[in-house]
């Protein structure tokens, strides 16, 4: 056999292992280990193969569907079939990636509008604001109640919900409450309290009171029942006065 022949064969061979006869492999097999460029060629193609197949076996699919298909294949043997078995399993791999992918672009990013529930939530919230921001806490993994040094009057809840913290590299949602003033001459007045979780994902390390013209916040590390979250509440107004508006009993004694 000559070279021509060789580098025909090794292609096919690649293709269909068992489908050359040994007129043909007897001879290519010869000539392998006789012509140094040839036996280099087939080393190759057999290492490009054992990788692409590599590769498609390494592609994730369910867990238990790939070793049904090999074992399936492992009992027939046959490169045909076991071709066939890697090609159905990377087109297996291929589609319930695809499905995967689709099927979460369409309920992840396309929730269905409800307005129905968005009443529901509205009159919970009204029906008994203590109870429904104190639910919410809970979903939020938070304990369900706000510093008391506040006192703060879960009557005013306006919004929970979250707010994205500039990050350099990721948005960062911080779970939000915001309060409306009680006080009628004061209608812009309003008191957010953003809950950090100390998990980690925030440096709370050099958190402080701060001031601003119109606003002013006040940092509360948890203790007790509340360990584990620093709450931080910007509010309209002074560090005197300012969170009155935003208190329980604002006509009562000793506030
Ligand atoms: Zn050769």
């Amino acid at each position: 056999m000559d070279c021509r022949d060789a580098q025909f064969y090794l292609r096919l061979r690649r293709h269909a292992t068992d489908e050359l006869g040994p007129d043909v492999t007897g001879p290519l097999d010869d000539h392998l280990a006789t012509c140094p460029a040839c036996a280099a060629n087939g080393r190759v193609i057999a290492s490009f193969d054992r990788a692409v197949v590599r590769a498609m076996i390494a592609v994730p699919v369910p867990s238990g569907l790939r070793s049904q298909l090999l074992a399936r294949v492992a009992e027939k043997r046959g490169a045909d079939l076991r071709r066939k078995a890697y090609r159905a399993v990377a087109a297996l791999a291929a589609s319930v990636l695809f499905v995967g992918i689709a099927f979460g672009v369409f309920t992840n990013t396309r929730p269905k509008v409800d307005a129905d529930a968005l009443v529901q939530r509205a009159d919970e919230q009204l029906s008994d604001p203590e109870r429904s921001t104190r639910e919410w806490l809970t979903a939020q993994k938070l304990p369900d109640r706000l510093p008391d040094e506040w006192g703060l009057d879960y009557y005013l809840v306006m919004h929970r919900g979250h707010e994205m913290i500039n990050s350099e590299y990721v948005p960062v949602y911080v779970p939000v409450i915001v309060f409306r003033s009680s006080d009628p001459r004061d209608p812009t007045a309003f008191a957010k309290v953003y809950l950090f979780p100390n998990n980690g994902r925030f440096d709370l390390k050099n958190v402080q009171d701060a001031q601003a013209s119109l606003t002013t916040a006040r940092v509360v590390v948890g203790q007790g029942d509340l360990r584990g979250v620093t709450y931080v509440i910007v509010h309209t107004g002074g560090p005197h006065d300012g969170l009155k508006q935003f208190r329980r009993n604002l006509n009562g004694p000793g506030v």
